[in-house]
């Protein structure tokens, strides 16, 4: 938000209304900054910051004798409703916040992406995809594959300014016959390989709607179908789904557009698939929405999760995914489109690839797929989010949950097959956040084209990066690479869809679970690996304190020499001990080493005197665990005194300090850089 379009900057005695009203409203002040909401109590019990270019809407309620009433409405799907006493700033805040949700302009580089002003340097998370190395793993090098080739055509972005720079076709594909292709699909997104299929060498391809209208045809078009039919050794027939309902297909014939007639292609059978365009799953989001936040009545929500035909929509999305996974592990290969072949057909070639390959499923093959099918076809980000550009109606109509709508068919999968995915919903919840909030350059940019054009990696930071240091937040502790190759067998029926509460009710106290299964058994699973660490450090020590006790009564016999050389042996073996003892890695945080220094300093400072066994080891460390851990249930706030800190959702994760059992969050956590061991604060200072 402009710093001119904040109308108020701090409203005093705001309250804070409790949806669910099972808790006393709160009282405070609301703070508007150029990139957040703040509302801090009073009482210093809550302090909730939202992120201006997270607010979808803001409704202002009639006034009442208690006050007037704003209702925030996120595109992360948190609903925050403040209560203001005084009319004037209830005016005031909501024309500011309006402001703030219908920018009358958005400049790329006022998103919070760009706020960071030191030079950045994240080639990590921005060369996460690297495309022939990508292509080399699915199998097609030119050294394994002699079909299927790396081709430079559009570089520089010449033929298509909303695909890759590097693209695979046919190796048997000249120049001519790619040009003609180009010109003949809509927006010239020519077919192209995006998955190669190892076992049966079946291709997925994926393109735009054919310039046909009611007759045109195109020879180099019919040409690439055929040669990609051939590519593929097993079978030369080919199957074109066009995923759009035939009557919108129908509808496009008049604009010089539509789709394949089979005649004209050799080898290839069509099928059209019921996936509704992106106007439709607009307004499907925009009622599911209202049944899962604005429904009291059982009857009402089922009537209007009914009317939203949300889950009819995923429904769909899966079928056409399980069809083309299905066609392809039968040794089919596959060409795919919608109308511009960036919405639906992401959506489904993407499926589809997470289906037939158990590589997506992990929490960096993911993050590939994403890169690829998503970033890199160019789905329209900026657009479809509303990220950037005037918001006026006719922006309003390119925004579509197209990418969330993707995320909640994973999350179906997911219910399905646990055990198929490295990752859990939250990663899922929290790659939806972040592709709304800005806070990274990734997600913003309609293709790669702009976000070379910005500069994006050279002045953003990487969502990825961010992420790859949160990683056991993410994993599933169900997960069994090996429990599935191909989730060929999911049940689509009409049951197996269920609303995704975990991701639209996640900000409702009281609705949700407050602790996920997922989340106890990696507690259990931590705990139990803690205190195993701590049973090996007890033996190691029962060990040395046998042999020390053995050369005692050696020495014993020859007691000039004990005090010199007992006293050299262990202080060496405190050395060794705090440097490289293997089955200890509490004695590499710097926790220990503090005091094992303290302790190697007693030791070494005693010039005679009888020994002490418990000055030469820290005993004091192996006696610290706890074996009881704080229970998730019930765990509302950091541990930690001076943060205090409230989980204000699900997705928050509550972390646990390895030596007092304590639940505490992520900033009052301190972990060892291989993230075996966390600490506290106050366990680290004692
Ligand atoms: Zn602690
Ligand atoms: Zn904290």
């Amino acid at each position: 938000m402009r710093f001119e379009d904040i109308g108020i900057s701090k409203v005093d005695k705001v309250y804070l209304v409790d949806r669910l009203g099972s808790h006393e409203n709160l009282v405070g002040t609301v703070h508007v900054t150029t990139t957040h909401i703040i509302f801090r109590a009073e009482n210093g019990s809550k302090e909730l910051w939202l992120a201006t270019g997270l607010i979808a809407s803001v409704e202002r309620g009639t006034l009442t004798a208690a006050g007037c009433q704003l209702v925030i409405r996120c595109k992360h799907f948190q609903v925050i409703t403040l209560l203001l006493s005084r009319d004037k700033s209830c005016q005031d805040l909501y024309e500011t916040l309006q402001r703030a949700a219908k920018p009358v302009s958005v400049n790329v580089s006022e998103l919070l992406a760009f706020e960071n002003r030191e030079p950045v340097d994240d080639a990590r998370g921005w060369k996460r995809l690297d495309w022939p190395a990508e292509m080399a793993r699915q199998g097609v090098l030119a050294s394994q594959n002699p079909k299927w080739t790396q081709s430079g055509i559009n570089e520089g972005f010449t033929i298509c300014d909303t695909y890759p720079d590097k693209l695979w076709f046919p190796t048997a594909a000249s120049t001519s016959v790619l040009l003609g292709s180009c010109k003949f699909r809509s927006r010239g997104r020519l077919p192209v390989l995006t998955y190669f299929h190892r076992q049966t060498e079946a291709a997925l391809c994926r393109c735009a709607q054919p310039l046909t209208g009611f007759s045109a045809r195109c020879v180099e078009d019919e040409k690439l179908m055929e040669l990609v039919g051939k590519a593929n050794p097993n079978s030369e027939n080919l199957l074109l789904v066009d995923t759009r309902p035939r009557v919108n297909a129908m509808v496009n014939k008049v604009q010089g557009k539509g789709f394949e007639d089979e005649r004209n292609y050799s080898n290839m059978r069509f099928h059209f698939f019921d996936i509704e365009n992106i106007h439709v799953m607009r307004a499907s989001q925009a009622r599911l929405l209202d049944a899962v936040t604005k429904c009291r009545d059982v009857a009402e929500y089922w009537k209007t999760l009914e009317s939203s035909g949300w889950l009819k929509h995923l429904r769909a999305v899966v079928e056409c995914s399980l069809f083309l996974a299905e066609s392809i592990s039968r040794g089919t290969s596959c060409v795919v489109h919608c109308s511009d072949g960036w919405d639906r057909t992401s959506q489904v070639v993407a499926m589809c690839q997470l289906l037939l390959d158990p590589y997506y499923r992990t929490i960096h093959g993911f993050q590939i797929l994403i890169e690829k099918d998503w970033l890199g076809f160019g789905h329209k980000f900026d657009d479809r989010c509303g990220h950037v550009g005037a918001l006026n109606d006719e922006a309003g109509k390119e925004i579509s949950p197209i990418f969330s709508q993707w995320l909640d068919c994973v999350w179906q999968i997911m219910q399905q097959k646990p055990r198929a995915f490295q990752f859990n919903e939250r990663y899922l919840i929290e790659i939806h956040e972040h592709v709304y909030s800005c806070q990274f350059g990734t997600f913003v940019g309609n293709c790669d084209k702009d976000r070379r054009d910005l500069n994006l990696s050279k002045r953003t930071k990487s969502l990825w990066t961010f992420m790859d240091a949160r990683h056991d937040d993410y994993m599933n502790p169900f997960y069994s690479p090996t429990a599935h190759v191909a989730l060929l067998d999911l049940d689509t029926r009409a049951a197996r869809f269920s609303v995704w509460t975990g991701m639209y009710n996640r900000f409702d106290g009281g609705l949700q679970p407050r602790e996920r299964l997922e989340d106890l058994t990696m507690t259990a699973m931590e705990h139990v690996g803690v205190l195993e660490s701590h049973v090996a450090q007890l033996r190691t020590r029962l060990a040395e304190l046998k042999s020390q006790q053995q050369q005692l009564s050696t020495s014993a016999t020859t007691p000039t020499n004990m005090i010199d050389s007992g006293m050299s042996s262990a202080t060496d073996e405190l050395k060794n001990l705090s440097i490289s003892h293997p089955l200890d890695p509490l004695l590499n945080t710097s926790t220990s080493s503090s005091s094992t220094s303290r302790l190697l300093e007693r030791a070494t400072s005693q010039e005679s005197g009888v020994m002490d066994s418990s000055l030469y080891y820290p005993d004091e460390a192996l006696t610290r665990y706890s074996l009881k851990w704080q229970p998730l249930r019930g765990a509302d706030r950091c541990s930690n005194p001076t943060c205090r800190g409230e989980f204000s959702s699900t997705i928050e994760r509550r972390i646990h300090c390895h030596l007092c059992g304590m639940i505490f969050c992520r900033r009052c956590l301190k972990s060892t850089p291989d993230e075996r061991e966390r600490v506290c604060d106050k366990c680290k200072s004692d």
